[in-house]
């Protein structure tokens, strides 16, 4: 059990689960992207963590960039995304991979991935490390998911609870 400002956490996924997931991950990008050179983006802050566990094992010639959104307040989705810092790569023709933190309503990801076709990418794929296929709210396709978590709050490995837990090294949930 961890404290974390008024709330308590308890051990969700291991940091050697994580990573042995992490490496599977990367193993079918480096796969099924054999011969291209796709574009990350990374959606920060969140997926900070992750994207740096999968891409540095993910063999392949690439690019990374970096978006950052926001839709959550505490622990409560607010419905609504922000853009903070957009996105001024070239796209057009390039394959793209998302790399997300969780998927929890979906708005987000539907949000961006609607922009980032917009901007005619040869292809558009979401990797996120956590799925909360019971939150989900508008259908999405996710082509690869870490974990399906139950539909609670989880910190560490990048994610947060108002600022704080991200370099927790291992998930957690709130008790
Ligand atoms: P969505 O738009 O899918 O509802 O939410 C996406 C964003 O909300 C995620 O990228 C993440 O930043 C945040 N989020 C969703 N669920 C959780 C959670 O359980 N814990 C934390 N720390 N953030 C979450
Ligand atoms: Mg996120």
């Amino acid at each position: 059990m961890i404290n974390i400002l008024d709330k308590k956490f308890t051990p969700l996924i291991s940091r050697e689960v994580i990573e042995s997931r992490i490496a599977q991950i990367a193993a079918e990008i480096t796969k099924d992207y054999e011969g291209s050179c796709p574009l990350f983006i990374v959606v920060l802050n969140g997926a900070f963590l992750f994207a740096s566990e999968l891409v540095k094992r993910t063999a392949l010639s690439c690019e990374i960039t970096f978006i950052r959104l926001a839709s959550y307040s505490k622990t409560m989705s607010t419905g609504s995304v922000r853009e903070i810092i957009g996105l001024d790569d070239n796209i057009t023709g390039r394959d793209i991979i998302i790399i997300e933190d969780i998927v929890d309503t979906g708005l987000t990801m539907a949000q961006l991935v609607k922009q980032i076709e917009n901007l005619n990418p040869a292809s558009v794929a979401i990797a996120t490390l956590l799925h909360k296929p019971d939150a989900l709210k508008t259908p999405i396709e996710i082509r690869y998911t870490g974990f399906d978590i139950e539909n609670k709050f989880v910190v560490g490995y990048g994610l947060d609870y108002d600022g704080l837990g991200r370099n927790l090294d291992a998930l957690y949930v709130l008790a």
